[in-house]
């Protein structure tokens, strides 16, 4: 299996905070800002929370995918992928705050695949920081608790098909 873990959580909750169109029509190439964008995002995630590994700003379209998860990571791949494709890159490129830490967020949740960790671990550690970030004043608390209760929905789906799975081995 080559593709793992296409999280919708970043384009999940930019819909449910307010943020039109998750996908942008026009493709976009890498652009000078990009490693500045980076930094700004890095920056966010404290000392204990940075990824060990890369990260690469993708077309997810040009991997091959028809969808646009937002943030993913493939197997046997020590890299965090972040689509350049999302409304929330978009705003980020022009220093939205909100869309920073969301994207510092989405880092962190992938981070944890890389660590080996599943589903609902990766939520939570992807909660526990947007809390963070509202009791810091980086995200505002009525943005920051609508992003954890879409968080904590999608979590719970992860849990559903967990049960699922246990009840019906294959
Ligand atoms: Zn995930």
């Amino acid at each position: 299996m080559a593709l793992h873990d296409w999280t919708k959580s970043l384009v999940v909750a930019l819909i449910a905070n307010g943020l039109a169109s998750p996908l942008i029509a026009s493709p976009q190439p890498a652009r000078d800002g990009d490693e500045k964008l980076l930094q700004q995002v890095l920056a966010l995630l404290p000392d204990d929370k940075r990824p060990t590994v890369p990260i690469r700003f993708v077309n997810p379209r040009e991997m091959g995918r028809t969808s646009d998860p937002g943030a993913f990571t493939l197997d046997n791949v020590p890299a965090i992928y972040v689509s350049n494709q999302t409304a929330a890159f978009d705003l980020a490129r022009r220093g939205d705050r909100y869309a920073l830490a969301v994207l510092a967020s989405c880092i962190w949740h992938e981070e944890q695949h890389v660590r080996g960790r599943g589903e609902v671990d990766a939520y939570n550690a992807q909660i526990e920081l947007v809390m963070l970030f509202v009791r810091t004043n980086r995200m505002s608390e009525a943005r920051g608790e609508a992003l954890v209760k879409t968080l904590r929905g999608l979590r719970s789906q992860q849990q559903l098909q967990a049960t699922r799975a246990a009840s019906h081995p294959r």
